[in-house]
């Protein structure tokens, strides 16, 4: 899933809102005046970023700072961020103030230009399509949209004209440049062009906000910029894809054209995206999932609700038996909670206040309304409340893989990635004050063990601090996190702070993994709650005879087993290690001489508790081996007459590579330690 930067529609990246700061005398001039300011003789010292200061006598424009600074930066210059503010070029720099020259080297750079070329993208619709009507073109991670208004859907080929167009715009070095208009005005103009969207986008604009257009050739946009100087700086982009979208998300609204696509610095960086992406195509869990016969999505049932197939079951039990496994040894008992629950117990959690937009509705029995869970929190504390605690009994470690429904947007939905149902590797831990960093290291420990044995090493870590809204007093507070750092102190982790970034009732870490092509997902997420055992009132009696709040942690490893596993066949390729694959190792007969061989050696290994098959069909050795390397089975047991002889099977890795001829207990040796070192 793709993310909008910035919320609102014209914003074009996370420029502060205001927008360039603009004299009073200038917003209510003429329409078409030419924004830039005048000169003022007063001397302005600026600060760069390096901490070089330089003095001018009178007011400098972006442009002109670069220029003195070098020519290369002066051609490089892109934008500028005035005391944290982004502007264009030609913004003047009137007091003293840090100033930044922004090239495409900076992420703000990168910005500027996918919102320049999102742009240049509507100024070459209008060109080839003169009735379509522009709307918004926010920029996205790795690139950017517009959304169009036009009678029919454009074509791949309408795509292709589309982007030779922008580059000849680009190539004939249009100057950008911004305009201040009057509000009317502005309205007036795109009305008269047609531009019903835009009239009323400017429409909807709070009353103090400045009305800045772009110009660029013959096309006029509505936008608070900044952008780049002239098109001639779009020299790496390519529109991606096609898709419907409604005008302002709503689907009672009209669905209008929206183009995709993505903008670099350079072809260099444009390539290697293209490469990446290509890549991520090539791993796509949802085609490897259909290829491979693991999971489906049945339109009969409803969006989001997944079908585990008997192989991708498989790999399932093995991910669960070894998620158990770890619980177990590392001091947790496992729960089992129902699905549903009456709405009052929602009520007493606040789901229903804070959580409701993601719930599903309620259902009414015997007069009593039911709820389906969209958490499993709820039930592990009525657990806990079911007879008094004593200060003996913590820390208490309780998991659950526990299923739960939450409504998403149908638009939102992604395969395995993002769903209505899913399975959490949930627990809470419930325990003394003084036992929280402890707590936070074993499940640290856990954690990075076992998301290390599902062959994840490169982390990202995230603390999380207390947000404005909170509930929780300041002393908890400040406990919590200094424990949460203590415990990524001892286990020596890197990890950045998010500042204000804690849910409501309490600190986070957030772990992130890297896959094997560089990205980067969220799985792991360990949280602190003071407010559940507040509003349960939940208590145990300490040693000093007097009835305390535990501290509840809240944590889940995996996240979900269904986001997990499409995380998995992406980063595996679908080539799962010999501890997860579905079918280990796969015997084949050359013919039908062996074929009573081959399922005796296939039923041994079966008896022995591997899962292995065999291929007894009447068909090429050649095309049988093919076959299972395309199924991607780790081990290929080949059987001929020499291998009846001398009682053994020749083994070839899925790579192609071989083995050589083992036994049966040789070969399960060598299966076994594969297993075992979960490679
Ligand atoms: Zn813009
Ligand atoms: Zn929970």
């Amino acid at each position: 899933m793709v993310g909008v930067v910035g919320s609102s529609p014209i914003a074009p990246t996370r420029t502060p809102k205001g927008g360039p700061c603009l004299p009073k005398e200038v917003q209510r001039g003429p329409p078409l005046l030419f924004a830039r300011r005048v000169q003022v003789n007063v001397m302005v010292e600026i600060t760069l970023p390096d901490g070089s200061r330089r003095t001018y006598e009178s007011a400098m424009s972006v442009a002109g700072v670069a220029a003195d600074i070098g020519p290369g930066l002066a051609r490089a210059a892109l934008a500028g961020n005035i005391d944290g503010r982004l502007v264009d070029t030609d913004a003047v720099i009137e007091q003293d103030a840090r100033v930044a020259i922004v090239t495409g080297r900076d992420a703000e750079g990168l910005e500027v230009i996918r919102h320049s070329t999102a742009h240049l993208l509507a100024q070459a619709v209008k060109q080839l399509f003169p009735s379509a009507q522009v709307t918004i073109g926010p920029v996205i991670e790795d690139g950017f949209y517009y959304d169009f208004a036009f009678e029919r859907p454009f074509t791949p080929e309408d795509l292709e004209a589309i982007e030779a167009r922008m580059s000849e715009l680009a190539e004939r070095g249009l100057s950008v440049v911004r305009e201040v208009w009057d509000r009317d005005d502005a309205v007036a103009f795109f009305q008269d062009q047609g531009e019903v969207y835009k009239a009323e986008i400017i429409r909807d604009l709070p009353e103090n906000e400045v009305i800045s257009l772009y110009r660029q050739g013959d096309f006029v946009d509505l936008c608070r910029g900044p952008h780049v100087p002239s098109t001639a700086h779009l020299k790496a982009f390519k529109l991606t894809k096609l898709a419907g979208a409604y005008w302002r998300g709503n689907s009672d609204n009209e669905m209008l054209q929206r183009i995709y696509g993505t903008a670099w610095p350079d072809k260099k960086q444009l390539n290697a995206y293209l490469k990446r992406l290509e890549e991520a195509e090539r791993r796509d869990h949802r085609r490897i999932g259909r290829e491979l016969d693991l999971f489906s999505v049945q339109e009969h049932a409803g969006g989001g609700l997944v079908f585990w197939h008997p192989k991708g079951a498989r790999i399932r039990r093995a991910m669960e038996d070894y998620w158990r496994d770890r619980h177990v040894a590392g001091g947790y008992e496992l729960l089992y909670t129902p699905h549903i629950a009456l709405l009052d117990l929602w009520n007493t959690s606040g789901h229903t206040d804070f959580y409701s937009e993601s719930m599903y509705k309620p259902m009414e029995e015997d007069n009593q309304l039911y709820q389906l869970k969209p958490m499993n929190c709820p039930f592990h504390v009525l657990i806990y409340k079911d007879r008094l605690r004593s200060y003996r009994e913590l820390p208490m470690r309780w998991a659950e893989l526990g299923t739960v429904y939450r409504h998403e947007m149908s638009g939102a939905l992604h395969g395995l990635m993002r769903v209505r149902g899913f399975t959490q590797d949930d627990a809470h831990v419930f325990c003394r004050e003084d036992q929280i960093e402890d707590e936070i290291l074993k499940i640290l420990d856990l954690t990075l063990s076992m998301l290390g044995d599902f062959g994840f090493s490169q982390f990202e870590i995230h603390l999380s601090t207390r947000p404005d809204k909170s509930v929780g007093s300041d002393q908890i507070w400040d406990r919590a996190t200094e424990a949460l750092r203590g415990a990524l102190a001892r286990k020596n982790l890197d990890y950045s702070l998010d500042e204000g970034g804690g849910a409501f009732y309490g600190p986070k870490i957030d772990v992130k993994i890297e896959d094997a092509i560089g990205r980067q997902w969220q799985c792991s997420t360990i949280q602190l709650d003071f407010n559940l055992p507040e509003r349960f009132d939940m208590e145990y009696v300490a040693e000093d005879g007097q009835r305390h709040r535990p501290i509840m942690i809240h944590r889940a490893l995996l996240g979900s087993i269904e986001r997990f596993f499409g995380v998995l066949i992406e980063h595996f390729e679908g080539r799962f290690p010999a501890w997860l694959a579905p079918v280990q190792a796969v015997v084949l007969n050359i013919t039908d001489k062996q074929a009573e061989y081959a399922r005796i050696f296939a039923q041994g290994l079966q008896n022995r508790g591997y899962r292995a098959e065999a291929d007894l069909r009447n068909e090429k050795i050649g095309f049988k081996i093919r076959e299972h390397t395309l199924q991607r089975i780790p081990y290929l047991l080949v059987v001929g007459d020499r291998e009846v002889d001398s009682g053994t099977v020749a083994v070839r890795s899925r790579t192609g590579e071989d083995l050589g001829s083992m036994s049966s207990d040789q070969f399960v040796e060598r299966l076994s330690a594969d297993i075992e070192s979960r490679g």
